[in-house]
């Protein structure tokens, strides 16, 4: 038997299967990156479900030309440096594995601009075409901060292309999962295209009351109509959002968003909680819906357990646990009270 170091490609393909499923987990790590790069205004377009393309455009920092290919490169980012950087995590990417996954799957052309006083300096493209991961410069006239165009995602891994499901299917798990980010970066502004129709537009929020209202048009305008707000905080552990008062209940998980340190994460801990505090509230086998957003010490939360970073660990579990059913059964006692009273009568 022979053993054989993989070709670079193969290598980066291989990762790819961890974070890249669909189309949408691209836009999920194009979007993190444009929000890591502190973007105030972030367009999706996208054609077929995304299988045909999707470009991302940003108004963030940029890259600056020496750096393009090297944002392409496996295992090399920006956002950490060390190993103690690991122990507190501030930015959603950290890994520097996303494009050049994504561009071991797709033809992938990343363009930036920085900003810069010369007004005529030209953006700059790299384009890599999945086959060989050879990167070509070109420049290429744009506005301050980054575009990245995926073409024919799995055009060379057909394993994968197999199991993309229909247009629409894609699409809709795209449009989930801007509202994923949408929710947990109220300051940035979104607009969505698909075959070159608007289909979502989500303007920033500044205030509390467009917040709010950013909240109906993501989540639903029959959710904050009802949802109760919640704001607790004991000593460095804070939670506030909106969780759905006990009489409106859902038979699904849709629209439960939970968001550690303005991540969306899918964390068992949290949801126990969350679904602790309704015990008793709900007939069985209905749902809450909720908008929670919980914020403590970066050292106290570890997202480095999965490549897609959905999943966190709590140094604290417990008594993270205990903060957010406590103050979520808080949150929904006067609705209890009430409900009990109905129930007497
Ligand atoms: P990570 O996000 O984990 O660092 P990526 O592969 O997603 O890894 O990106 C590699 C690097 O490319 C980032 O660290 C960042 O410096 C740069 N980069 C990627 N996307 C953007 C963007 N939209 N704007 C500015 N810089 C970006
Ligand atoms: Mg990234």
């Amino acid at each position: 038997m022979l053993i054989k170091k993989l070709s670079p490609l193969l290598a980066n393909q291989i990762a790819a299967g961890e974070v890249v499923e669909r189309p949408s987990s691209v836009v999920k790590e194009l979007l993190e990156n444009a929000v890591d790069a502190g973007a105030k205004r972030i367009q999706l377009d996208i054609e077929r479900g995304g299988t045909r393309l999707i470009r991302i455009t940003d108004d963030g920092s940029g890259i600056s030309r020496d750096q393009l290919e090297l944002a392409l490169a496996r295992h090399a980012t920006s956002k950490i440096e060390h190993t103690d950087d690991l122990k507190a995590i501030h930015t959603l990417g950290f890994r520097g594995e996303a494009l050049a996954s994504i561009s071991s799957v797709s033809k992938l052309t990343l363009s930036s601009k920085v900003a810069s006083d010369d007004e005529q300096s030209s953006g700059w493209s790299a384009i890599a075409q999945g086959r060989d991961m050879a990167v070509e410069i070109q420049p290429r006239a744009m506005p301050t901060g980054t575009i990245v165009e995926v073409k024919d995602l799995f055009f060379n891994t057909p394993a994968r292309q197999k199991f993309l499901r229909a247009e629409r299917t894609e699409y809709v798990h795209i449009e989930e999962t801007m509202k994923r980010v949408a929710l947990a970066s109220p300051s940035i502004a979104f607009t969505l295209k698909h075959n070159g129709k608007v289909t979502k537009r989500i303007p920033a929020a500044s205030s509390q009351e467009q917040q709010k209202q950013r909240i109906g048009s993501i989540v639903s305008n029959s959710f904050l109509q009802q949802a109760l707000a919640l704001d607790t905080r004991i000593d460095n552990l804070k939670l506030w959002g909106w969780v759905s008062s006990p009489q409106h209940h859902q038979n699904s998980n849709l629209s439960q968003y939970v968001f550690v340190n303005g991540r969306a994460v899918r964390d068992k801990t949290l949801n126990h909680a969350i679904r602790q505090a309704y015990q008793d509230l709900l007939p069985t086998g209905r749902v809450p819906a909720y908008v929670l957003y919980l914020e403590l010490d970066a050292e106290k939360v570890d997202v480095n357990v999965h490549p897609t970073k959905h999943e966190v660990r709590f140094s604290e579990a417990r008594q993270v646990h205990d903060f957010i059913a406590r103050a979520v059964a808080e949150c929904l006692q006067p609705q209890n009270e009430t409900l009990l009273a109905s129930e007497l009568n």
